[in-house]
């Protein structure tokens, strides 16, 4: 076993998550029902932690993390030009008016 990836940010953590899902790396994440008890414990305390089985993976599913860091970086919130709605980096279209992203070709 191996700690591949921490972070208070469920949203990437699923990303890590489906990543390893698409490349078979076999991978567990701790913590993952501690959510519940947020109430009593800080966010800290129920940090979400990916977790490869197999240690042999490390250096690819590294790469992939990487990757993934990578473009996360690159893509940042965007404002509509149109209706001037602000706009997760996720969406390529604006939620409010369907405008498309800037980033989006
Ligand atoms: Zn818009």
């Amino acid at each position: 076993m191996k700690k591949l990836y921490v972070s208070n940010d469920w949203f990437s953590i699923q990303q890590v998550a489906q990543l390893l899902e698409a490349h078979r790396i076999p991978f567990m994440v701790k913590n993952e029902f501690s959510s519940g008890a947020m109430g009593e414990l800080s966010p800290f305390d129920v940090q979400p932690e990916v977790w490869l089985i197999d240690d042999d993976w490390f250096a690819r599913a590294n790469a992939l993390v990487e990757d993934l860091k990578q473009v996360a970086a690159n893509s940042r919130d965007w404002t509509c030009y149109r209706c001037t709605e602000d706009n997760d980096a996720a969406f390529e279209v604006c939620w409010q008016c369907g405008e498309a992203s800037p980033d989006t070709e």
